[in-house]
């Protein structure tokens, strides 16, 4: 339902937090995140209120400059906390947050558990942490794109690896903004999250995948072709 992303210098957790507040009104049922810190990425997911989730991350911080964030409003699987988002591969080196419904996951879960993946969830999205890890030959862009390429339906997709200081987005219906800071990069579902931290912004069309890394971003189309998209000026507020 709601996504915010951040890569840069200030810690994750403020960011994601204050991000997700902002995005609150759209209704949903659980709350998660995940930081890395460059060693490892920590998930830390809880259903109910985001305050849930907060309350717990003011107590035990994670520490991490790059981080992906979700409100969750279920659509396949109870609302509960393994079922919340974001969704990590076994080895915890690949997390997803996703917006939307992949029409097609019970097909592509069935393969994949053929092939030797465990599940955790019963969510539809986590096939695409899967999918991706199937995918990865030490390129996460590429392995985006070819577990893409595979699924059907609408999402908004956020995605990190452990080993690269990128995050790759892709949308198709479910919307996603960027936000472009001073050595710092935003993604979200929707502009006000990301108000407090810059008013410079770049809508993704249907279609659109981009790379986000502290120094800037790129954007191609699912196939890989580059893509020039405006820079906006966002002059209402909140
Ligand atoms: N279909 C996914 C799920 O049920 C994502 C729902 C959403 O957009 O929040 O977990």
């Amino acid at each position: 339902c709601g996504i915010v992303g951040y890569i840069g210098p200030k810690q994750a957790q403020e960011v994601l937090i204050s991000g997700l507040s902002k995005l609150e009104y759209r209704g949903y049922d659980s709350a998660g995140v995940a930081i890395g810190d460059g060693a490892c990425i920590t998930v830390k997911k809880k259903a109910g209120k985001l305050a849930n989730l907060s309350g717990e991350l003011a107590a035990q911080p994670l520490a991490g400059t790059m981080g992906i964030g979700h409100t969750r409003w279920a659509t396949h699987g109870l609302p509960n906390d393994t079922n919340s988002h974001p969704h990590a591969t076994e080895d915890g080196q690949i997390v997803i947050v996703h917006n939307g419904i992949i029409e097609n996951y019970l097909s592509l879960k069935e393969g994949l558990m053929g092939r030797g993946h465990t599940f955790k969830s019963e969510t539809d999205s986590e096939v695409l942490a899967h999918l991706i890890e199937e995918a990865y030959q030490g390129d996460l862009e590429g392995a985006v794109r070819t577990a893409l390429s595979q699924v059907r339906g609408a999402y908004g997709i956020v995605v990190t690896h452990v080993n690269h200081r990128e995050i790759v987005a892709a949308r198709t219906v479910s919307p996603l903004v960027m936000g472009v800071g001073e050595g710092e990069m935003f993604l979200a579902s929707d502009v006000p999250a990301l108000l407090a931290y810059t008013r410079k912004m770049v809508f993704l069309h249907d279609g659109d995948m981009v790379v986000l890394n502290d120094d800037g971003y790129r954007v191609t189309d699912l196939a890989g072709t580059a893509l020039q998209r405006p820079v906006e000026t966002i002059e209402w507020d909140a």
